[in-house]
């Protein structure tokens, strides 16, 4: 996804997995924790799993604490972003100067991308590659001056966001496939309340799945009430799953237009 910098030109340089480039980012370089002001960054599914697990908060308070709602543009779809401090250089709120990021174990794709933006939601549905990447080259970056060198699947790699992709994969698809709607197309408020619950709100997700009448309305098999019942990751893959199959049940893309707008009849 698009996580550019409001200050940053993005590169018109159209990056793949073989592209090479040279960066590096330490606490050496006299731009240290810049990168972390001023940003824009959407937060995946994921990313807010292993944010709010290592805060030690429940999803709903950490989307009410760290983030900020927004739309998708040109989806329809709502996203939030990472919620930056009200000071003078709008900090994100893990940063800290000397020590850098607070949470840089569980820190977001974004920041793991960086200094590449890929444009996986920018893709196009049936294409046939996986998207592709660009630099965001900001003017206080000095990483481009040290003396690693780098692939983009080297770097995807050494950044675990390849692992991060994996389990975002159907959202990002979710995504992917309403963007190719065509605009006059409108969702319900139930859908974007759905959408919103699954892909953000996962304690409360669960809750619908195991408090609520779900399991008596939707088919699941014993092994996977199991898997969800104690696997956040694998619960977020499954309402995935379901939210696709409630949304996109015919193959025509005029008709799966017509059931997402409409999903709130069917569900
Ligand atoms: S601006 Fe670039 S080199 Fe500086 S800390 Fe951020 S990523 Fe590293
Ligand atoms: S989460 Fe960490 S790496 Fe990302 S902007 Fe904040 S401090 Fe920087």
């Amino acid at each position: 996804m698009n996580d550019s910098d409001k200050t940053a030109c993005i590169s018109p340089v159209r990056l793949g997995y073989g592209s090479q480039f040279t960066f590096k980012c330490h606490p050496g370089v006299s731009c240290f924790t810049q990168c972390c002001r001023g940003i824009n960054i959407i937060l995946t599914p994921y990313d807010i799993i292993q944010m709010k697990n290592r805060l030690g908060l429940s999803s709903h308070e950490f989307l009410a604490i760290y983030t900020e709602p927004h739309m998708l543009e040109k989806t329809d779809l709502p996203m939030v972003t990472l919620k930056l401090l009200d000071d003078e250089r709008e900090s994100c709120p893990f940063v800290k100067d000397k020590e850098g990021c607070i949470i840089y174990e569980d820190r977001p794709t974004s920041c793991r991308y960086y200094p590449l933006g890929v444009a996986t939601l920018q893709h196009k549905e049936g294409a046939d590659d996986d998207g592709f990447f660009f630099f965001i080259n900001e003017p206080h970056c000095k990483g481009f001056e040290e003396d690693a060198n780098w692939t983009v699947a080297e770097w995807r790699e050494d950044q675990g966001v390849d692992l991060r992709d994996e389990i975002n994969r159907e959202w990002t698809d979710l995504v992917v496939r309403k963007r190719s709607f065509p605009p006059n197309i409108k969702l319900t408020e139930k859908a974007k309340q759905m959408f919103f619950l699954v892909s953000y709100d996962i304690d409360k997700f669960k809750a619908f799945v195991f408090e609520s009448s779900f399991l008596k309305r939707v088919d699941v098999d014993e092994a996977t009430v199991e898997k969800i019942k104690n696997d956040e990751i694998e619960l977020l893959k499954f309402g995935l799953e379901w939210l696709k199959g409630v949304l996109f049940k015919q193959t025509d893309p005029e008709q799966q237009a017509a059931n997402f707008a409409n999903n709130e009849k069917s569900d």
